[in-house]
């Protein structure tokens, strides 16, 4: 160590290190989040895979923030505190994004198992209100429509980067989760337009996979629209 004064640049400059956190090691798989990642699934794996990057990032920012805080010999500023925050923002913002599209829908607990689980908790000591509490949010139906659409966007959209063959309407009925008989034109309707979200998505943290999807199924109508 030197007691050599620096010149005011080089203490930015040391600053800026010490702020920068390595992001932990070993780091965490998408195992540790609960989510597999099948190599036969594109489409899965790279939402999966920003999912995960984008929550290391914010783990290594939370880090940064916290380095700052302890740092009391040079004062910080507000410009560095603001660059901070929206980063946080930022990243928070897309891992919730993300945690839509990565997650299964959830399924409500069958009776008797949520029964179980309540008993259990109330031998544990837990207080009844508390245990009743719980139990009403096992038993509670899942906000799990969407997260299930979802599902069979990104299952139609991989079907359909398989092969240029791979109709919309192909993709319809094997995907939809109607759960009808027969699917309708509202159907397909209704995957177009969840497939158009998924792209959205996707232009974001995979555009490769977008650009395939559009060389192999181009859309005529944006043509004809400009
Ligand atoms: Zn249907």
């Amino acid at each position: 160590m030197s007691s050599r004064r620096k010149p005011q640049g080089t203490i930015e400059r040391d600053r800026a290190e010490n702020a920068r956190v390595k992001a932990p090691e070993p780091r965490l798989q998408p195992s540790d989040f609960g989510l597999s990642n099948e190599a036969s699934r594109p489409v899965q794996s790279a939402l999966i895979r920003a999912f995960v990057e984008s929550f290391l990032e914010l783990a290594a920012i939370i880090e940064n923030a916290r380095a700052l805080a302890n740092q009391s010999a040079v004062p910080t500023h507000e410009a560095e505190v603001l660059r901070v925050l929206e980063d946080a923002n930022r990243l928070a913002e897309n891992v919730k994004e993300l945690s839509g599209w990565v997650y299964p829908p959830r399924i409500p607990m069958a009776f008797t198992e949520a029964v179980g689980k309540a008993d259990a908790l109330n031998q544990a000591g837990l207080e009844p209100d508390r245990v009743e509490q719980l139990f009403r949010i096992l038993r509670k139906r899942p906000v799990g429509a969407p997260a299930k659409r979802r599902q069979s966007f990104i299952g139609a959209f991989e079907f359909m980067l398989e092969s240029k063959k791979h109709s919309q309407g192909q993709a319809t009925r094997k995907f939809c989760s109607c759960g009808k008989q027969t699917h309708d034109p509202q159907c397909e309707h209704n995957l177009k337009a969840g497939v158009r979200g998924l792209k959205e998505i996707l232009r974001k943290y995979a555009p490769e996979l977008v650009n395939r999807y559009d060389s192999l199924h181009p859309d005529r109508a944006k043509k004809v629209n400009g």
